[in-house]
């Protein structure tokens, strides 16, 4: 079956390797439906070599992908990996749209001061109260989908990284974000590059898959490559993922031909 992969990084980020072109060539040789570069968009409020491109590196971000989809119209996409964060929020939406960008992944990386998923910053997790971050985390994620700015949401459950789960069910609290998600037209990922972290599980669990499916949240693929041969990793996994959560259909990004956001419609599983 041929998948999407609109979940991938580059050497400008600071903490993956490979160019784009390497990364459009390992989607060509594994057959995937389409590639989308997502790097991370430069961090705001401030700048940090080791988790995105600095400012001055956007437009030649945004030129290098543009030549590569000059080359293979509808199979390379220009995304970006923009942080929600309620205190940069003004600026990101300007910087999104001063771009062509087809589409954007929105992605919850920080509470407060706290880049919970930095592992530079991992003994912050001795003291804080897991089932309170879970909590915030749903709030900031459903904020983020309803600024209208994210085409797709990123590693639904990422708080689950190394390992901490919530010691309470919060059923209420996921069900107010699937509705939200549902009222705000987003596709949520199966992002594969959990498999490979302390979790050891893909974003989101299958628990939570069953509930986007029953909300009718959209799903698509995202490998969250750091490394170009991780394109399209554990696809097959996470196409059985989606089957088993009731899935028949994922999304697909459609390129808008006057150069707007990209549309989402569905296309069957073979
Ligand atoms: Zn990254
Ligand atoms: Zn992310
Ligand atoms: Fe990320
Ligand atoms: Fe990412």
């Amino acid at each position: 079956m041929r998948l999407p992969d609109y979940h991938t990084h580059t050497v400008r980020c600071g903490h993956a390797r490979g160019t784009p072109s390497e990364y459009v060539a390992c989607a060509q040789a594994a057959g995937l439906l389409a590639i989308g570069c997502a790097d991370h968009l430069p961090l705001l409020p401030e700048p940090d070599p080791e988790l995105a491109m600095g400012a001055c590196e956007l437009e030649d971000y945004v030129a290098e992908v543009k030549e590569l989809q000059s080359r293979l119209p509808g199979f390379v996409l220009l995304g970006i990996e923009a942080d929600y964060r309620p205190d940069t929020i003004v600026e990101v939406r300007a910087l999104l749209d001063s771009r062509p960008f087809d589409y954007v992944i929105g992605s919850v990386h920080h509470l407060g001061d706290w880049g919970f998923d930095d592992p530079r910053q991992i003994d912050r997790y001795e003291s804080a109260d897991i089932d309170a971050m879970w909590a915030e985390y749903f709030e900031l994620v459903g904020d983020a989908a309803e600024t209208g700015l994210f085409s797709i949401i990123g590693h639904l459950d990422l708080v689950k990284k190394f390992g901490h789960r919530a010691a309470r069910p919060l059923e209420a609290e996921l069900e107010r974000l699937l509705a939200r998600l549902a009222a705000a037209g987003v596709a949520v990922e199966i992002n594969t590059a959990g498999l490979h972290k302390p979790v050891g599980e893909a974003y989101p669990s299958p628990a939570i898959l069953r509930k986007l499916r029953k909300a009718g949240v959209p799903i698509t693929f995202g490998s969250d490559a750091h490394r170009p041969e991780e394109v399209g990793r554990d696809f097959a996994h996470a196409v059985g993922l989606a089957r088993a959560a009731g899935y028949d259909s994922f999304a697909v990004l459609v390129p808008d031909p006057d150069g707007g956001r990209a549309r989402l419609t569905q296309a069957p599983f073979a």
